[in-house]
């Protein structure tokens, strides 16, 4: 195995998609120079905070948010979600969701899970980008709790448009009866939803309180990137400290 990964090396050297410089042998999806300059993202209990900005209390169906970088313009983190978004770079997800699953584990707030489900697309969307981009991140943070994935629980029933100009209540109208659940095996789960970018937190609490309707137990949620445009003094205001020294 490691003589053909050296060999594919030579003849088919791969390029990190976060800085475009020659990934080694031994670096999978993204290389380390660019794992150690992404900026990570506040502490669980930090983002948790920030969404009750955005929530009522009776509202807010997620009980944690997890996040492994804050994503910023121009950054490795935006180049690395556009690969594996556009790029066809599906191991990048597989990569960066084993390095969220690896943090967040650490938090208490993400006991007891006992099953990942990923953000669904479109049907359309899906049959356009050949796969979902949620599904590669679920995959290795499935990978880093050692639960299985229940990809087909959870769907989008209404294709809607693109949250990028929308405000948070925009947001939050945007994906009402955008999608749907209904599956007895969810009945008394603890669920880890899991998405590419979480920015005021609209579609994954959507799908939260779809999946508590369907009957599990507890939701709660990790992006790879949180995007702090919407509300940059939120949360930077009560960040405390970073995941990683
Ligand atoms: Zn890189």
């Amino acid at each position: 195995m490691r003589l053909r990964d050296d060999l594919l090396h030579i003849l088919a050297p791969a390029l990190c998609p976060g800085c475009d410089q020659l990934l080694m042998p031994t670096e999978h999806g993204y290389c380390r120079s660019c794992r150690a300059s992404l900026s990570p993202a506040p502490f669980p209990r930090d983002l948790f905070t920030e969404l009750l900005h955005h929530f009522s209390d009776d509202h807010l169906a997620i009980s944690a948010l997890g996040a492994l970088y804050l994503f910023e313009q121009d950054s490795p983190v935006q180049h690395l979600i556009h690969a594996l978004k556009y790029h066809g770079c599906y191991d990048v997800g597989i990569e960066l969701g084993k390095e969220l699953g690896a943090t967040i584990k650490m938090f208490p707030e993400f006991d007891g899970v006992d099953a990942i489900i990923p953000v669904p697309l479109h049907r359309a969307r899906r049959r356009e980008r050949g796969y979902n981009q949620a599904e590669a991140i679920a995959e290795g943070v499935a990978d880093a709790f050692s639960v299985e994935i229940l990809a087909d629980r959870l769907y989008r029933s209404r294709h809607t448009i693109s949250q990028t100009t929308l405000n948070a209540k925009e947001r939050q109208r945007n994906v009402q009866n955008a999608f749907a659940a209904h599956d007895h095996s969810l009945v008394g789960r603890t669920i880890l939803l899991c998405d590419d970018v979480c920015t005021t937190g609209a579609t994954l609490n959507i799908c939260a309180d779809r999946l508590l309707s369907a009957g599990a137990k507890r939701v709660v949620a990790a992006a790879v990137a949180k995007d702090l445009v919407q509300n940059p003094n939120a949360v930077q205001q009560q960040i405390s400290q970073p995941f990683f020294p």
